[in-house]
């Protein structure tokens, strides 16, 4: 039997309840056998200085994927070049990998509305099928419906395909948590509760390292 891994890319700055509803639904929906976490360390997308150090990310990462054996953090991305390139990484991951494992993408909407500007994207959906989270569908949902005619691809159900060697792209029937970690972040930063958005673990390192409430921690 061919492996499964899911690979799910992001800044997780700080991961919260969002990312891991995704990759359980993606675990289950598309009966993935692992999934592994991938912190960027540079995003072409974001300057250095708006992010909180790789070692903060990784660290908090590590504490809310603990009891889950299906899920790891990789650190792949602080030994690649930088600006680090979704194409890079996962030519990179495919030469550690058996020969007969099967990868997956995982993103929310907002994400893969983006894909047109990620270097080789055509190349990238040749390499690993994209399950697209219904992130922010209310609003998404218009652009959704572009980029499968821009992209060339036919929609059925929650699937797309195209007849060109891209690998199929699947959407997730669960519906998404509406949190992010921008809204996270900014709630620190007004000194309201995050309870709801982040475990308990994550809150605590959150406090205890005193990140997100300036510039200090970074
Ligand atoms: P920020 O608010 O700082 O932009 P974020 O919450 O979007 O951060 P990222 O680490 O940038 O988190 O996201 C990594 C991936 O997870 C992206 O593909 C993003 O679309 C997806 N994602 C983030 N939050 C959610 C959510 N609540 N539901 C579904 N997908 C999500």
């Amino acid at each position: 039997m061919r492996a499964r891994i899911g690979l799910f890319g992001g800044t997780f700055d700080p991961v919260h309840y969002g990312h891991l509803r995704l990759a359980e639904t993606a675990l289950i929906e598309c009966s993935l056998d692992r999934i592994v976490f991938i912190p960027a360390a540079m995003p072409p997308h974001k300057l250095a200085s708006e992010l909180t150090s790789f070692h903060h990310r990784v660290e908090m990462l590590r504490l809310a994927l603990r009891h889950r054996p299906e899920f790891e953090c990789s650190s792949v991305e602080a030994h690649l070049p930088t600006p680090t390139y979704t194409i890079e990484t996962l030519r990179h991951l495919c030469r550690q990998y058996a020969a007969d494992t099967d990868f997956f993408f995982l993103t929310g909407l907002d994400a893969f509305l983006e894909i047109q500007t990620w270097k080789e994207y055509n190349q990238l959906l040749a390499m690993a099928t994209f399950i697209v989270s219904e992130r922010q569908r209310e609003q998404l949902s218009p652009f959704k419906a572009q980029l499968a005619g821009e992209l060339g691809y036919s929609t059925a159900g929650t699937i797309w395909k195209s007849n060109d060697g891209r690998l199929p792209v699947h959407f997730l029937t669960q519906a998404p948590l509406t949190v992010s970690s921008s809204t996270i972040r900014e709630k620190i930063r007004q000194g309201e509760p995050i309870d709801d958005m982040v475990p308990e673990v994550i809150r605590r390192y959150i406090l205890e390292h005193q990140l997100y409430r300036g510039e200090a921690g970074r």
